[in-house]
């Protein structure tokens, strides 16, 4: 379905993640009809260049980041044609004028903030004080929002005083993977599982997300950062509200993320011996974190493991197992429910039983894999085995073709002024309110991270926050 013409501002053009990303995103979108003709792109950076150099430098960074470029070539000639590029100092004077003279009237104005997030302020202020921002503007911000709660609460403060709350679009672009959003579906959208789904019938839940890459080329941001506030406060945390949350009473913006922040504010403090935080060592050229990093004192994990409780009737006696970690042994995602065993067993034991679990698989190859016993084939006695019933997305709906980028649907979405799976202010200054004591306990606790190899899953001390319960992680794959 195409969107209405709009005006994009994308502030950080030439930026890394606008060349990778949002350009290309929005490219897809243009090639497959969903973006207009009349749409236009206006991109702003601090360099001085002309329009033709900077249609130049969009043109190598499409053929190199959207395939379909290649491919296409009469498409992305119409795609340059929408792009437009005007030098604007986010925290300077220069180039507002010109920016507000390069938009059109009564149209849906975006402004893309892919810059940092120290000139999210300034640049606010600047919409607003220059007239640029009207009634039907929109503000989209990137990741990360805050490092603390009290930077939180600064940028929303800095935000809300030139923005409304409905205009504001925070990114966590987790939200914009089809499985996270067909997480929504599966539970609402189906009758079959929400029956199952409490601590009636789940053991507990796991919420992974590996990678394989360590913190190379970005070690000096990654170390003033670390796993807990990089991966774990945003989009674990997202994760795991669409996994705990209650049903909405309607699938609107407010009415879904109401039921998000239900969730945060009922996680319980974390014990320090829920948590385990590591580090990768590696001699030789593999290089070890403290190398990456810059900084051979550093403390900062980059690997964290998590016992969550959450304080509900839902809830209650189900934990909630969060990991996530650079060079581990691959680049998976996933969310692993595992239910309870049958109340009476009256089949023989079987060695190595897992029992039931749905995988929700967010990477590589989304999809839901349900772990179901059966009786073991042949007419050797009554043994059961465990089997997996499969369902890859992309099999299932025959859909081979190039996969969507998680920024594609984000921002088709800020153009139909949908919140849905954009983050509310209160729910990230709740994230920082629930990540900020286990940030400050364990450096009040001045531990070192453990050290654990690369391509492994992790410090063996993450192993045992599950071994002493009984229950055991997934291998990574
Ligand atoms: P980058 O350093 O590659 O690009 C920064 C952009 O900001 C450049 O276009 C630069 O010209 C512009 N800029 C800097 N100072 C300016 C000023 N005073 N006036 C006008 N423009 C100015 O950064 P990036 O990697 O593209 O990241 C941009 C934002 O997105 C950051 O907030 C980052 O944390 C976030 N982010 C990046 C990635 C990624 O993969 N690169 C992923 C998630 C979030």
């Amino acid at each position: 379905i195409p969107v209405d013409p709009f005006d994009l501002v994308l502030f950080g053009g030439t930026g890394d993640l606008a060349r990778r990303k949002i350009l290309p995103g929005l490219f897809h979108r243009f090639a497959v009809g969903q973006m207009p003709q009349d749409a236009r792109i206006i991109c702003t950076a601090r360099s001085a260049m002309d329009r033709a150099a900077f249609i130049e430098l969009t043109r190598s960074s499409l053929l190199k980041f959207a395939s379909a470029a290649k491919e296409n070539s009469s498409a992305l000639e119409s795609f340059l044609q929408t792009i437009d590029y005007v030098q604007v100092d986010a925290a300077g004077q220069d180039g507002w004028d010109a920016l507000s003279k390069a938009l059109r009237p009564d149209m849906v104005r975006a402004f893309y903030l892919s810059v940092s997030p120290s000139l999210f302020g300034p640049i606010a202020h600047k919409l607003n004080n220059h007239g640029i921002a009207t009634p039907q503007s929109r503000i989209v911000v990137e990741k990360p929002f805050g490092h603390d709660l009290e930077s939180a609460k600064a940028l929303n403060a800095d935000l809300r005083g030139n923005f409304e709350e409905h205009q504001i679009y925070r990114i966590d672009h987790y939200l914009g993977k089809e499985t996270v959003q067909n997480l929504m579906a599966l539970r609402f959208a189906n009758s079959l599982w929400e029956p199952l789904w409490n601590s009636t019938h789940v053991d507990h839940v796991q919420i992974t997300v590996a990678e394989s890459l360590g913190v190379e080329g970005r070690g000096e941001y990654y170390d003033r950062s670390g796993a807990m506030r990089d991966m774990v406060q945003n989009h674990l945390m997202q994760l795991l509200c669409l996994t705990a949350m209650e049903p909405p009473s309607r699938f609107t913006p407010d009415a879904v993320r109401d039921e998000k922040v239900k969730v945060i504010e009922a996680l319980e403090p974390v014990d320090q011996s829920d948590i385990v935080r590591g580090q990768y060592r590696a001699q030789g050229e593999e290089g070890s974190y403290h190398d990456h990093s810059g900084n051979p004192q550093s403390r900062t994990e980059s690997f964290v493991a998590i016992k969550v409780n959450i304080g509900n009737w839902r809830w209650a006696g189900t934990p909630f197992y969060l990991r996530t970690g650079k060079k581990l042994r691959a680049r998976s995602s996933e969310i692993a429910i595992v239910f309870r065993d049958p109340p009476h067993m009256i089949f023989p034991k079987m060695e190595g039983r897992r029992g039931n679990a749905m995988i929700i698989r967010l990477q590589p190859d989304e999809g839901i894999t349900l772990r179901n016993t059966i009786k073991e084939p042949g007419p050797g006695g009554f043994r059961l085995t465990e089997v997996s019933m499969d369902m890859t997305f992309a099999d299932a709906l025959d859909q081979h073709a190039e996969p969507q980028d998680a920024y594609e649907r984000l921002i088709m979405d800020v153009i139909r002024g949908d919140q849905t799976l954009f983050m509310r202010g209160d729910e990230v200054e709740a994230a920082w309110a629930w990540a900020d004591p286990l940030i400050e306990g364990w450096q009040d606790a001045g531990r070192t991270p453990a050290p654990y190899d690369p391509g492994g899953s992790g410090p063996e001390d993450a192993l045992m926050l599950l071994h002493r319960e009984g229950r055991r992680w997934r291998e990574i794959m």
